[in-house]
């Protein structure tokens, strides 16, 4: 039996006994940058970023917080350019942990590719009448040249890999 918690907090007094359960999180915000200084969700505009406006100013920039500020001749204030930054996990679509007691398995998905598609991680035990290994547990990954995969994978060493 398993319960939900969420941060070590039970969140449900709904027990979760034999039916298989999945818990999945969407990534419901498109914005890969975004302004430090003003906030704006940010698009890449040929030489640099615009916000979604397509304003290439800044109207929160301030000189002295711009370390490539040239001194006289630098942008004013509300006129230098934004301050872009990666919006933290903007690289993944959904991710999601899939009980299944009719496989005896568990099975944590990461998409960060085609959005129809993840990374599964999943551990099965196999069933106590299989002529070997009965009982044991076994891990499947990803793996570079897999048939079919969500995204190519380049080994870095035994168990980490680049994502295309
Ligand atoms: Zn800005």
């Amino acid at each position: 039996m398993f319960v939900l918690a969420v941060d070590g907090d039970m969140i449900t007094t709904q027990d979760f006994d034999d039916d298989s359960t999945a818990l999945r999180f969407e990534n419901a915000d498109d914005t890969a940058w975004r302004c430090t200084a003003c906030g704006a969700r940010l698009i890449e505009d040929g030489d640099g970023v615009a916000d979604e406006s397509g304003r290439v100013e800044c109207v929160a920039y301030d000189p002295d917080d711009d370390p490539d500020h040239d001194g006289d001749t630098g942008p004013e204030a509300g006129e230098g350019p934004h301050r872009a930054e990666r919006v933290a996990l903007s690289w993944a679509n959904s991710a999601a942990i899939h009980t299944d007691p009719g496989e005896d398995s568990i099975t944590v998905t990461i998409s960060v590719g085609d959005p129809r598609g993840a990374l599964a991680f999943s551990v099965r035990r196999i069933p106590d009448d299989a002529d070997t290994n009965a009982g044991r547990l076994i891990l499947h990954t990803p793996y570079p040249g897999e048939p079919m995969p969500h995204v190519d994978l380049t080994e870095d060493h035994t168990g980490t890999y680049w994502v295309s």
